[in-house]
């Protein structure tokens, strides 16, 4: 992800927020939506358009990584103009809800799109979309049947053959937590220290350089979230197609737990300003029209089960998901990043 993308939604969501402040009465404030958002994906504008079309309220939103988000609603407390809380983790969500910065509302709709075992039974959070964590594998040197589970990753055979992101990474603490909760804390460190074992390089970048890396031959399986595999096969590049072409996808624990989900979800913010714009934006986002964006333009899995998925995303739908409760992956984060430093994972 190039830093200029990061960095300028965040300049010019502090722009807006700050236009917000000094609205004052009658400066429209019932029309507004202040979302602050962790979600970082580009479909995601055209959510907010298709939002403000559909009710005339205006999105403004802050992007930030869930870590630096958590400590400025934390930081800004009861006077937070922050409505809706998006992060793209669920590990991240349970940190926002353990930090107080959810409040728990009455939102019928949402319970009736998204199943129980996608949102928080207390009514603080629900998932707006899925994605499993699996192994990108190079086809011609990998076989099927040796990813097939997330330990095989340890074995001798991938002796320096594995690329991976830094262990601090959301995506990888909850995997990390999910192993955690179905093994205990001593064979997920071994399942670390095995990893880190079999490192091509040091831990670096995001998903998407992992799988260009194993199709660029700099070693041979990785992990990736599923829709970073779909983007880059959706991609007109020279370059993206070659990495498709040479990188197979491998959803592993099929004969077991099943592979791991995480999931993309938001909550009322505490302090909500404009409390019903929230609950409305919630809706929307569990709505047929925003669950198609989150499915057509990032890849997704829709977390409303009735919405059908684009060709690309259904080719990858048919498969056990691991159903562990998700405030597991909460519950282990910390610990999670406990076992990743002992094993020398950074
Ligand atoms: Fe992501």
């Amino acid at each position: 992800m190039p830093m200029s993308r990061r960095v300028l939604p965040i300049v010019l969501g502090l722009a807006a927020l700050a236009l917000a402040g000094c609205g004052g009465p009658g400066g429209g404030k019932g029309k507004v939506l202040n979302l602050y958002t962790a979600r970082h994906y580009d479909a995601d504008q055209s959510i907010y358009d298709a939002f403000t079309k559909k009710t005339g309220i205006k999105v403004r939103w802050l992007e930030m990584a869930a870590p630096q988000l958590i400590e400025r609603v934390k930081a800004e407390g009861a006077a937070s103009p922050a409505d809706v809380i998006l992060v793209a983790d669920a590990g991240s969500l349970w940190r926002a809800e353990q930090a107080g910065l959810l409040q728990k509302v009455d939102a019928p709709e949402l319970d009736k799109r998204i199943p129980a075992g996608s949102r928080d039974p207390d009514g603080t959070w629900w998932a707006v979309s899925r994605r499993a964590r699996v192994i990108a594998y190079d086809r011609a040197k990998v076989k099927p049947q040796d990813v097939a589970t997330y330990e095989s990753l340890t074995r001798p055979a991938f002796k320096g053959g594995l690329c991976m992101r830094s262990s601090d990474n959301e995506y990888n603490l909850s995997l990390m937590a999910s192993f955690i909760a179905h093994w205990g804390k001593a064979k997920a460190l071994d399942w670390a220290k095995g990893v880190v074992a079999n490192f091509a390089r040091p831990p670096q970048a995001g998903d998407i350089d992992q799988i260009r890396a194993v199709g660029a031959g700099a070693c041979r399986a990785t992990l990736t979230n599923t829709y970073y595999y779909l983007r880059l096969a959706a991609s007109p590049a020279a370059e993206d197609k070659r990495a498709v072409a040479a990188v197979a996808l491998a959803f592993p624990e099929q004969a077991g737990v099943g592979t791991h989900v995480n999931i993309s979800g938001g909550g009322v913010a505490a302090h909500a300003p404009n409390k019903a714009n929230a609950i409305a934006f919630l809706n929307f986002l569990a709505s047929d029209e925003a669950q198609r964006i989150f499915a057509e333009g990032n890849h997704e899995f829709p977390a409303v089960p009735s919405v059908k998925s684009p060709p690309d995303v259904a080719a990858i739908s048919a498969f056990k998901a691991d159903d562990l409760s998700l405030s597991a992956l909460g519950e282990h984060q910390a610990e999670a990043q406990n076992l990743y430093n002992q094993a020398g994972w950074r």
